[in-house]
């Protein structure tokens, strides 16, 4: 199949594409496809979906991404619905959920470091040998013993433990923690413009970065 002339996508790939969106509002309207998306992210439902269509009509998913890379119009039609499905309320609490346990974790693992206290059982239990024997290393050391760093660990942890619901979210401003600021700074309190405004620093300068080695 050819994938179109200067006016547009033959008529197979319209078809083909219709399929697509069907396919699409079919899962927004189903729960099936949430727990998947929740730890894979919504790129394999895709593929699924692209498979499902184009295999058995002989081209390839590849070829129909072409398609629609070239077409403003159809490439919106599924970005439309990839982005509904991202929005799902139940997909989201569910990532919330997972990005909590992922904090929690790194949030034990630093402060095994900082403190050479055991993290909990299914803490340790998640880490390959080898790197717990460079944990273990780094935590009888004590040279990543840190006065600035401990409590603010602490703080985090005792949230994730008493109320999960406010870790994420600025103290100070109430927005949400942006998430790959929470994956660089997992004890963060505070959004990184409210970090700056309490400690003084100008909007423009970076945010002092707390170093740590085994992180
Ligand atoms: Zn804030």
């Amino acid at each position: 199949m050819t994938t179109g002339s200067p006016e547009g996508p033959s008529p197979q790939w319209k078809d083909i594409h219709q399929s697509v969106l069907s396919s699409l509002d079919a899962l927004n309207s189903a729960t099936t496809w949430i727990s998947t998306a929740a730890t894979a992210g919504i790129e394999p439902i895709f593929e699924r979906v692209l498979q499902q269509i184009c295999e058995p009509r002989g081209v390839t998913p590849e070829a129909y991404i072409d398609v629609i890379t070239r077409d403003a119009g159809m490439r919106r039609d599924v970005q439309k619905r990839l982005s509904r499905m991202m929005e799902n309320p139940k997909l989201q609490a569910l990532r919330r959920d997972a990005q909590r346990r992922e904090a929690e974790h790194q949030l034990h693992v630093l402060h095994y470091i900082l403190t050479a206290q055991p993290p909990p059982e299914w803490v340790w239990s998640a880490i390959d040998e080898e790197q717990r024997e460079q944990l273990q290393d780094a935590a009888e050391s004590g040279e990543e013993r840190n006065d600035v760093l401990l409590p603010r660990v602490r703080a985090a942890l005792n949230k994730l433990g008493t109320n999960p619901s406010a870790y994420g979210r600025c103290e100070d401003c109430q927005g949400a923690i942006p998430l790959e600021r929470l994956q660089l700074v997992p004890w963060a309190e505070c959004c990184a413009a409210c970090q700056r405004k309490r400690e003084g620093v100008p909007d423009d300068a970076p945010e002092p970065e707390v170093r740590v080695t085994h992180f």
